[in-house]
């Protein structure tokens, strides 16, 4: 997996992952992984997600019952030392405790990605990269597929060449030149009410975009969030995370921060 189009972000793996077959295990993923940070376990969702995974791979399910069946003979990886293999309870597959991450490039991109480009501390190094995903996850090529990750890494790229906000362009809206100077917020309404493990209910889901990268967050909310709460929300979830962009883009026109 090494695309030079790829991007941290995630926008660009429905095109260097091959198409449209991994649409929707890609959204299935991003649902999976969305709150997952450098610092979380995986979550549940993504636990079961790999699961599935897992029992959708013959070879996976062969080396997984002859685990669990206590027989070594199957010879899929004579490599690796069967003692490092378990099934847990859950029946996932898992290597010194780190989950095994079957051959699907869109999940396994995935996983780099929340990984590396962590919300509170920016975009990892390589060693740093793989030091964190390997605590969670196992996969035999990682080393060689985060190396390629963070090499072509369109936001590290940029970050290593100096630059500094454009001046007084403030009568037409300015062309972001870094992550998270300028992002654009709009609010999906007319959906159905859904509730959150602490019974909060949420009727809209309101998607922050970083204009420059692309990348988009999403955060449930009440359509009828107020000023105060959104912006509470706006300085918690973005502000904390990335800093406070030069101008936030609505429909309903542009508001310059500074
Ligand atoms: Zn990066």
């Amino acid at each position: 997996m090494s695309s030079s189009k790829r991007q941290c972000d995630g926008t660009n793996y429905i095109t260097s992952t091959g198409g449209l077959e991994y649409l929707m295990l890609w959204s299935l993923v991003r649902a999976a992984t969305v709150s997952e940070t450098a610092y979380d376990e995986p979550k549940e969702s993504l636990n079961e997600l790999l699961l599935e995974l897992q029992k959708g791979d013959a070879s996976t399910a062969s080396w997984k019952q002859s685990i669990t069946e206590g027989c070594h003979c199957n010879a899929r990886s004579m490599k690796d030392n069967q003692n490092e293999w378990h099934v847990d309870n859950q029946g996932l597959l898992r290597r010194n405790g780190a989950a095994y991450v079957p051959n699907d490039p869109a999940v396994r991109q995935e996983i780099i990605q929340i990984n590396h480009d962590d919300p509170y501390g920016g975009h990892f190094g390589k060693a740093k990269t793989v030091e964190i995903v390997q605590r969670k996850y196992y996969w035999p090529t990682m080393g060689r597929d985060i190396k390629d990750y963070v090499r072509t890494c369109e936001v590290c790229q940029k970050m290593k060449t100096p630059r500094h906000r454009p001046y007084g362009e403030l009568q037409s809206l300015p062309i972001p030149k870094q992550p998270w100077e300028s992002v654009s917020m709009d609010m999906i309404t007319g959906l159905p009410p859904s509730a959150d493990a602490d019974s909060k209910a949420y009727d809209a889901i309101l998607v922050i975009v970083d204009r420059f990268t692309k990348m988009a967050k999403y955060f449930p909310v009440r359509k009828t969030i107020g000023v105060v709460d959104m912006a509470q929300l706006f300085h918690d979830r973005i502000v904390y995370a990335f800093g406070t962009p030069a101008s936030i883009v609505t429909d309903r026109g542009s508001i310059f921060t500074s």
